[in-house]
């Protein structure tokens, strides 16, 4: 078992990459906005160093078959912003690129100023290379939600989108929040689920929990590409409500950067493969990563204040 768990990586292929867009062309939101400059040459550096775009799906089903996905990208597209329509939807066709669009569905239905309508997204969807998927209906934080509350939100958005015609069969968690509870709920409706925490896609993915990069304004996508899976295995957690007394793990490395929201960056020596540090650190946001790093290998994990979330 131990000689498996060292060769591992030496075993494996290298790894896919799922890259997460929002907003495109919109200079009022600089955070999740992607100018089609920068896309352009994005799509261009592709292009030009041998990636193939493919819809998420068969990324995961290659990834899972154990074939190497290392050159292959997908393209995921959150909330349905207008701005997709107006300004990023013609470069992706450019391109003749793949895309799964995942809807927000209260914006789209109540015309919200920056949604798309439904005669838009029909529009896109006439996109042979179009893929329209689910981001809940009124993109609420999750785990603030009880278990009624998110089963709620999640039938009102796929009676919606179904009476549209339209095959859904994956999710986006709003924010990219979620717990255990959440997703125990949400694994019956849906083959694929999506967060957003950085890290690449090999054999090992959890269809149920994929991991997605987000592309903003000036995200170098060379180096995006680098990244790769971090081998740390049975990670634990200890805290007391929102304190995070201690983080341990098991790993082959020597040395690891850890890194907590509003804690920072720090170096961590490991002790026969274990990793053990007491931060003893209070959250002080409700959404917060923890992330392990050495080199382009890492692994990200979500992290929630538990006392802003319903315990039910
Ligand atoms: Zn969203």
């Amino acid at each position: 078992m131990r000689i498996f768990f060292f060769l591992l990586p030496l075993l494996l292929f290298g790894e896919g990459h799922i890259f997460l867009y929002h907003r495109f062309a919109d200079d009022r939101h600089p955070s999740t906005n992607i100018s089609t400059k920068v896309l352009e040459q994005q799509f261009k550096y592709l292009k030009s160093h041998g990636y193939k775009v493919v819809n998420s799906k068969t990324l995961l089903q290659k990834a899972r078959n154990g074939e190497n996905v290392d050159k292959l990208v997908a393209f995921h597209i959150d909330d349905s912003f207008k701005s997709f329509y107006k300004n990023g939807f013609k470069i992706f066709k450019k391109y003749h690129y793949p895309f799964t669009l995942f809807v927000y569905v209260e914006g789209t239905d109540k015309h919200f100023g920056d949604f798309m309508s439904w005669r838009e997204l029909r529009e896109i969807a006439k996109y042979d290379k179009a893929d329209i998927q689910c981001h809940s209906y009124a993109h609420p934080h999750l785990p603030k939600l009880s278990t009624l509350q998110v089963i709620a939100d999640t039938q009102k958005a796929l009676e919606l989108l179904r009476a549209r015609a339209y095959k859904i069969d994956s999710y986006a968690y709003p924010y990219g929040e979620y717990d255990a509870r959440i997703k125990k709920i949400l694994a019956p409706l849906f083959t694929y689920i999506y967060n957003q925490n950085a890290g690449g896609i090999d054999k090992n993915v959890d269809f149920q929990d994929v991991n997605r990069i987000a592309l903003t304004h000036n995200a170098n996508i060379a180096k995006k590409l680098q990244i790769k899976n971090l081998n740390i295995q049975n990670i634990h957690i200890k805290r007391t409500k929102d304190t995070i007394k201690e983080i341990r793990a098991i790993t082959p490395y020597k040395q690891i950067e850890v890194y907590i929201t509003g804690w920072g960056w720090r170096w961590i020596k490991t002790k026969n493969h274990i990793l053990c540090i007491k931060p003893n650190f209070t959250l002080r946001k409700f959404r917060n990563r923890i992330v392990f790093r050495v080199g382009d290998r890492i692994k990200t994990i979500l992290v929630l204040q538990k006392s802003k979330q319903t315990a039910y």
